[in-house]
């Protein structure tokens, strides 16, 4: 099995396996109709280097397209798509419309080529932030229920690396581009915060306990790290 996440694709008008990798460093592998999926993993196992080298390639040219301003914020984590909007005149900064998902935000000089870049950016981490603040201390909930573990106080942070955290007294602190990454890894995330409550340590006893919950979590480790690289540009300083 290879370490590498990827998503599959059936195509019945695909003539053999391809791997693609998306502006958004999605991994897509697409298989014809009737292929074996281990055929998948196979591919992805032989094209291993390919796969990294182009990867750190779109790294390195993402300053390229640092101006480029969403159209779209995807959540995966609570399966949303928030429309974004660009308009030259508004009371606010950011203003929020949650009936219609639109995030409208003011670019005070509508001229395309001169929006400055910085502030845009700012504005989207700002309402993120606002916005996971509001969203994400529900999924922690359910989460510590079918745990059946109690925490003290859950608070939202825009952090750089830090995905989340756990302290002494039992306060869990979580970053808000949590929002941005599929259920799947955000449980994993939530269930290794939670699990310091048991274990304030990463011992063999700590990963047993997250493995109770999360069986898969290794797996779910390397998608972090890979996905952790793969967010839009706004989210980076
Ligand atoms: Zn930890």
């Amino acid at each position: 099995m290879s370490d590498i996440y990827y998503q599959l694709r059936i195509s019945a008008r695909a003539k053999h396996a391809r791997i693609t990798i998306k502006p958004s460093h999605q991994i897509e592998v697409v298989l014809p109709l009737g292929m074996p999926k281990s055929e998948a993993d196979k591919l992805v196992g032989q094209q291993k280097q390919w796969i990294e080298r182009t990867l750190v390639r779109m790294r390195e040219q993402r300053p390229i397209q640092r101006r480029v301003f969403p159209e779209y914020i995807a959540l995966p984590a609570i399966a949303e798509r928030i429309q974004v909007v660009y308009v030259e005149k508004q009371k606010k900064a950011v203003l929020w419309n949650s009936e219609i998902s639109q995030l409208s935000i003011c670019n005070i000089c509508n001229d395309k080529t001169c929006r400055d870049e910085a502030p845009v950016s700012e504005l989207l981490r700002g309402w993120l932030k606002v916005y996971a603040k509001e969203r994400l201390p529900d999924l922690l909930k359910r989460v510590a229920s079918d745990m059946q573990v109690d925490y003290r106080a859950v608070s939202v942070r825009l952090q750089k690396a830090r995905w989340g955290s756990c302290s002494m007294q039992g306060n869990i602190s979580l970053n808000a581009k949590l929002l941005l990454l599929p259920p799947q890894v955000v449980r994993y995330v939530l269930v290794h915060e939670l699990s310091h409550l048991k274990h304030m340590n990463h011992s063999a006893a700590f990963w047993q306990y997250v493995a109770q919950f999360e069986p898969d979590y290794r797996k779910r480790r390397t998608e972090l790290r890979q996905l952790s690289m793969a967010l839009p540009t706004w989210v980076y300083r």
